[in-house]
Protein backbone atom coordinates (compact mmCIF):
# COMPACT_ATOMS: atom_id res chain seq x y z
CA UNK A 1 0.00 0.00 0.00
CA UNK A 2 2.99 2.53 0.89
CA UNK A 3 5.58 1.19 -1.38
CA UNK A 4 6.48 3.89 -4.06
CA UNK A 5 3.77 6.16 -2.40
CA UNK A 6 5.09 9.96 -2.21
CA UNK A 7 5.18 10.89 1.53
CA UNK A 8 4.99 14.67 2.19
CA UNK A 9 5.87 15.59 6.25
CA UNK A 10 6.56 18.57 7.77
CA UNK A 11 8.78 19.23 10.79
CA UNK A 12 10.33 15.54 10.32
CA UNK A 13 13.98 16.92 10.89
CA UNK A 14 13.74 16.49 14.60
CA UNK A 15 11.32 14.46 16.92
CA UNK A 16 8.07 13.20 16.08
CA UNK A 17 8.03 14.25 12.65
CA UNK A 18 11.36 12.45 11.80
CA UNK A 19 10.09 9.04 13.80
CA UNK A 20 7.06 9.34 11.26
CA UNK A 21 9.22 9.95 8.26
CA UNK A 22 11.34 6.91 8.83
CA UNK A 23 7.91 4.70 9.51
CA UNK A 24 7.03 5.63 6.03
CA UNK A 25 10.39 5.41 4.25
CA UNK A 26 10.78 1.49 5.83
CA UNK A 27 7.42 0.88 4.30
CA UNK A 28 9.13 2.12 0.85
CA UNK A 29 7.53 5.50 0.50
CA UNK A 30 9.49 8.17 -1.00
CA UNK A 31 9.59 10.90 1.12
CA UNK A 32 9.83 15.03 1.53
CA UNK A 33 11.27 16.09 4.80
CA UNK A 34 10.77 19.58 5.51
CA UNK A 35 11.91 21.49 8.57
CA UNK A 36 14.47 23.66 10.05
CA UNK A 37 17.65 23.24 11.49
CA UNK A 38 21.51 23.20 10.50
CA UNK A 39 22.05 22.77 6.82
CA UNK A 40 24.40 20.50 6.83
CA UNK A 41 22.96 18.20 9.63
CA UNK A 42 20.11 17.94 7.31
CA UNK A 43 21.42 16.95 4.77
CA UNK A 44 23.32 13.97 6.73
CA UNK A 45 19.95 13.04 7.65
CA UNK A 46 18.53 12.98 3.88
CA UNK A 47 21.40 11.35 2.70
CA UNK A 48 21.10 8.13 5.48
CA UNK A 49 17.29 7.97 5.55
CA UNK A 50 17.49 7.57 1.26
CA UNK A 51 20.35 4.74 1.71
CA UNK A 52 19.07 3.19 4.98
CA UNK A 53 15.60 2.57 3.08
CA UNK A 54 16.63 2.67 -0.63
CA UNK A 55 14.15 5.20 -1.44
CA UNK A 56 13.78 8.42 -2.63
CA UNK A 57 14.14 11.41 0.28
CA UNK A 58 14.12 15.05 -0.70
CA UNK A 59 14.20 17.90 1.56
CA UNK A 60 12.36 21.14 1.42
CA UNK A 61 12.65 24.11 3.71
CA UNK A 62 9.85 25.80 3.61
CA UNK A 63 8.73 28.03 6.89
CA UNK A 64 5.53 26.58 7.01
CA UNK A 65 4.10 30.23 9.09
CA UNK A 66 3.84 30.80 5.67
CA UNK A 67 1.07 30.20 3.22
CA UNK A 68 2.86 30.80 -0.18
CA UNK A 69 5.45 28.70 0.68
CA UNK A 70 3.74 25.61 2.03
CA UNK A 71 1.83 26.18 -1.62
CA UNK A 72 5.58 26.00 -3.29
CA UNK A 73 6.48 23.05 -1.34
CA UNK A 74 3.90 20.86 -2.12
CA UNK A 75 4.68 22.10 -6.37
CA UNK A 76 8.16 20.64 -5.17
CA UNK A 77 7.25 17.39 -3.64
CA UNK A 78 4.89 16.95 -6.45
CA UNK A 79 7.54 17.84 -8.92
CA UNK A 80 10.27 16.15 -7.39
CA UNK A 81 8.11 12.73 -6.01
CA UNK A 82 5.86 12.58 -8.73
CA UNK A 83 2.66 13.79 -5.84
CA UNK A 84 2.03 14.02 -2.33
CA UNK A 85 -0.33 11.11 -1.95
CA UNK A 86 0.62 11.08 1.84
CA UNK A 87 0.09 14.84 3.76
CA UNK A 88 1.16 14.43 7.20
CA UNK A 89 0.84 17.66 8.62
CA UNK A 90 3.12 17.89 11.86
CA UNK A 91 5.18 20.77 12.72
CA UNK A 92 4.46 22.86 15.57
CA UNK A 93 6.01 25.16 18.70
CA UNK A 94 4.85 25.80 22.07
CA UNK A 95 4.63 28.78 23.98
CA UNK A 96 3.68 29.13 27.57
CA UNK A 97 2.44 31.69 29.72
CA UNK A 98 -0.79 32.62 31.85
CA UNK A 99 -3.51 33.84 29.05
CA UNK A 100 -3.12 37.52 30.80
CA UNK A 101 0.81 38.07 30.07
CA UNK A 102 0.53 35.85 26.60
CA UNK A 103 3.07 37.66 23.77
CA UNK A 104 0.65 38.21 21.21
CA UNK A 105 3.27 37.29 18.77
CA UNK A 106 4.10 33.92 20.06
CA UNK A 107 -0.01 33.60 19.87
CA UNK A 108 0.56 34.57 16.46
CA UNK A 109 2.64 32.23 15.81
CA UNK A 110 1.45 29.08 17.47
CA UNK A 111 -1.86 29.44 15.38
CA UNK A 112 -0.01 29.58 12.35
CA UNK A 113 2.80 26.85 12.51
CA UNK A 114 0.31 24.25 14.71
CA UNK A 115 -3.32 25.10 12.83
CA UNK A 116 -3.72 27.07 10.06
CA UNK A 117 -0.57 25.82 7.93
CA UNK A 118 -3.04 22.23 8.21
CA UNK A 119 -5.18 24.34 6.45
CA UNK A 120 -2.82 25.16 3.54
CA UNK A 121 -0.70 22.17 3.27
CA UNK A 122 -4.75 20.08 3.21
CA UNK A 123 -5.42 22.86 0.55
CA UNK A 124 -2.51 22.59 -2.12
CA UNK A 125 -2.25 18.65 -1.63
CA UNK A 126 -6.06 18.03 -1.72
CA UNK A 127 -6.21 18.91 -5.82
CA UNK A 128 -3.73 16.28 -6.84
CA UNK A 129 -4.98 13.45 -4.24
CA UNK A 130 -8.57 14.20 -5.83
CA UNK A 131 -6.86 13.35 -9.50
CA UNK A 132 -5.97 9.88 -7.92
CA UNK A 133 -8.76 9.13 -5.86
CA UNK A 134 -6.15 7.87 -2.83
CA UNK A 135 -4.93 10.00 -0.50
CA UNK A 136 -4.40 9.80 3.33
CA UNK A 137 -3.56 13.47 5.49
CA UNK A 138 -2.66 12.74 8.78
CA UNK A 139 -2.82 15.71 11.35
CA UNK A 140 -0.82 15.45 14.42
CA UNK A 141 -2.79 17.28 17.03
CA UNK A 142 -2.36 16.21 20.73
CA UNK A 143 -3.83 15.32 24.14
CA UNK A 144 -4.36 19.19 24.31
CA UNK A 145 -6.48 18.90 21.03
CA UNK A 146 -9.04 17.06 23.49
CA UNK A 147 -8.42 18.33 27.34
CA UNK A 148 -6.76 21.53 28.02
CA UNK A 149 -3.71 22.58 30.59
CA UNK A 150 -3.24 25.93 32.05
CA UNK A 151 -0.51 28.06 30.52
CA UNK A 152 -1.16 26.77 27.06
CA UNK A 153 -3.53 29.32 25.53
CA UNK A 154 -2.19 29.18 22.11
CA UNK A 155 -1.73 25.70 21.81
CA UNK A 156 -4.80 24.09 23.14
CA UNK A 157 -6.87 26.91 20.74
CA UNK A 158 -4.56 25.57 17.78
CA UNK A 159 -4.75 22.12 18.23
CA UNK A 160 -8.75 21.68 19.17
CA UNK A 161 -8.52 23.80 15.30
CA UNK A 162 -7.04 21.07 14.28
CA UNK A 163 -9.49 18.18 15.36
CA UNK A 164 -11.87 20.33 14.08
CA UNK A 165 -9.97 20.81 10.81
CA UNK A 166 -9.78 17.30 10.69
CA UNK A 167 -13.60 16.37 10.81
CA UNK A 168 -14.24 18.90 8.23
CA UNK A 169 -11.71 17.51 5.79
CA UNK A 170 -12.95 13.83 6.59
CA UNK A 171 -16.33 14.76 5.85
CA UNK A 172 -15.52 17.03 2.37
CA UNK A 173 -13.76 13.75 0.96
CA UNK A 174 -16.18 11.05 2.45
CA UNK A 175 -16.80 9.58 -1.00
CA UNK A 176 -13.24 9.17 -2.00
CA UNK A 177 -9.96 7.19 -1.32
CA UNK A 178 -8.74 10.13 0.72
CA UNK A 179 -8.91 10.20 4.47
CA UNK A 180 -7.87 12.43 6.99
CA UNK A 181 -7.22 11.73 10.43
CA UNK A 182 -5.67 13.31 13.42
CA UNK A 183 -3.40 11.51 15.82
CA UNK A 184 -3.01 13.10 19.61
CA UNK A 185 -0.30 11.92 21.20
CA UNK A 186 0.42 12.87 24.90
CA UNK A 187 4.20 13.20 26.27
CA UNK A 188 6.47 12.28 23.99
CA UNK A 189 10.60 13.47 24.67
CA UNK A 190 11.26 15.19 22.19
CA UNK A 191 13.44 18.87 21.88
CA UNK A 192 9.94 21.11 22.13
CA UNK A 193 8.87 18.48 25.83
CA UNK A 194 12.70 18.65 26.80
CA UNK A 195 12.54 22.41 26.70
CA UNK A 196 9.59 22.27 29.25
CA UNK A 197 11.62 19.88 31.39
CA UNK A 198 14.28 22.09 31.87
CA UNK A 199 12.18 25.25 32.87
CA UNK A 200 10.09 23.18 34.99
CA UNK A 201 13.83 21.72 36.79
CA UNK A 202 15.10 25.47 36.66
CA UNK A 203 11.59 26.77 38.48
CA UNK A 204 10.96 23.91 41.40
CA UNK A 205 14.87 23.41 41.50
CA UNK A 206 14.87 20.09 41.21
CA UNK A 207 17.24 17.38 39.24
CA UNK A 208 16.30 17.42 35.42
CA UNK A 209 15.31 13.31 36.13
CA UNK A 210 12.89 14.04 38.81
CA UNK A 211 11.29 16.94 36.33
CA UNK A 212 11.22 14.71 33.93
CA UNK A 213 9.47 12.09 36.05
CA UNK A 214 7.21 14.41 37.38
CA UNK A 215 6.41 16.28 34.33
CA UNK A 216 4.88 12.79 32.35
CA UNK A 217 3.64 10.91 35.96
CA UNK A 218 1.16 14.17 36.18
CA UNK A 219 -1.11 13.72 33.02
CA UNK A 220 0.36 10.04 31.65
CA UNK A 221 -1.23 7.12 34.66
CA UNK A 222 1.14 4.81 32.27
CA UNK A 223 4.17 6.77 33.84
CA UNK A 224 5.68 6.38 30.84
CA UNK A 225 6.71 8.35 27.83
CA UNK A 226 5.05 7.96 24.19
CA UNK A 227 7.98 7.32 21.66
CA UNK A 228 8.23 8.66 18.01
CA UNK A 229 8.37 5.04 16.70
CA UNK A 230 4.98 4.09 17.83
CA UNK A 231 3.50 7.37 16.20
CA UNK A 232 5.25 6.42 13.06
CA UNK A 233 3.74 2.88 13.55
CA UNK A 234 0.51 4.08 13.86
CA UNK A 235 0.60 6.61 11.08
CA UNK A 236 1.76 3.69 8.70
CA UNK A 237 -1.13 1.92 9.78
CA UNK A 238 -3.36 5.26 9.17
CA UNK A 239 -2.25 4.33 5.29
CA UNK A 240 -3.07 0.84 5.13
CA UNK A 241 -6.02 -0.46 3.49
CA UNK A 242 -7.45 -1.73 6.75
CA UNK A 243 -7.40 2.11 7.81
CA UNK A 244 -9.17 3.12 4.54
CA UNK A 245 -12.83 3.58 6.59
CA UNK A 246 -10.80 5.36 9.44
CA UNK A 247 -12.33 8.81 8.71
CA UNK A 248 -12.42 11.97 10.60
CA UNK A 249 -11.61 10.66 13.83
CA UNK A 250 -8.94 11.58 16.53
CA UNK A 251 -6.68 9.01 17.78
CA UNK A 252 -4.99 8.88 21.08
CA UNK A 253 -1.65 7.54 21.59
CA UNK A 254 -1.25 9.27 25.21
CA UNK A 255 -0.51 6.52 28.04
CA UNK A 256 -4.16 6.66 29.18
CA UNK A 257 -4.29 10.46 29.68
CA UNK A 258 -7.23 11.44 28.06
CA UNK A 259 -8.92 8.43 29.65
CA UNK A 260 -9.38 10.24 32.85
P1 LIG B 1 10.16 19.10 17.72
O1 LIG B 1 10.48 20.46 18.25
O2 LIG B 1 11.08 17.96 18.00
O3 LIG B 1 9.96 19.16 16.15
C1 LIG B 1 9.26 20.17 15.54
C2 LIG B 1 9.56 20.18 14.06
O4 LIG B 1 8.84 21.26 13.46
C3 LIG B 1 11.05 20.40 13.77
O5 LIG B 1 11.41 19.64 12.64
C4 LIG B 1 11.09 21.89 13.45
O6 LIG B 1 12.17 22.25 12.62
C5 LIG B 1 9.76 22.06 12.73
N1 LIG B 1 9.29 23.44 12.68
C6 LIG B 1 9.05 24.29 13.71
N2 LIG B 1 8.68 25.49 13.23
C7 LIG B 1 8.68 25.39 11.88
C8 LIG B 1 8.40 26.29 10.82
N3 LIG B 1 8.04 27.55 11.04
N4 LIG B 1 8.52 25.85 9.55
C9 LIG B 1 8.90 24.57 9.29
N5 LIG B 1 9.17 23.67 10.25
C10 LIG B 1 9.07 24.08 11.52
O7 LIG B 1 8.69 18.82 18.23
P2 LIG B 1 7.85 17.47 18.38
O8 LIG B 1 7.64 17.24 19.83
O9 LIG B 1 8.38 16.38 17.53
O10 LIG B 1 6.45 17.96 17.83
C11 LIG B 1 5.93 17.59 16.57
C12 LIG B 1 4.43 17.76 16.60
O11 LIG B 1 3.86 16.89 17.57
C13 LIG B 1 3.97 19.17 16.96
O12 LIG B 1 2.84 19.51 16.19
C14 LIG B 1 3.60 19.03 18.42
O13 LIG B 1 2.65 19.98 18.81
C15 LIG B 1 3.03 17.62 18.42
N6 LIG B 1 2.99 17.00 19.73
C16 LIG B 1 4.14 16.82 20.46
C17 LIG B 1 4.05 16.19 21.70
C18 LIG B 1 5.26 15.94 22.54
O14 LIG B 1 5.08 15.55 23.70
N7 LIG B 1 6.45 16.11 22.06
C19 LIG B 1 2.81 15.78 22.18
C20 LIG B 1 1.68 15.98 21.42
C21 LIG B 1 1.79 16.59 20.19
Amino acid sequence: MIKGKAALVTGSTSGIGLGIARALASEGANVMLNGLGDAAAIERLRRDLAAEFGVKVGFNGADISKPAEIHAMVRAAVQELGGVDILVNNAGIQHTAPVESFPPDRWDAVIAINLSSNFHAIQAALPEMKRRNWGRIINIASAHGLVASPQKAAYVTAKHGVVGLTKVVALETATTGITCNAICPGWVLTPLVQKQIDDRAARESIPAEKAKLDLVSEKQPSHEFVTPEQIGALAVFLCSEAAAQIRGTSLSIDGGWTAQ
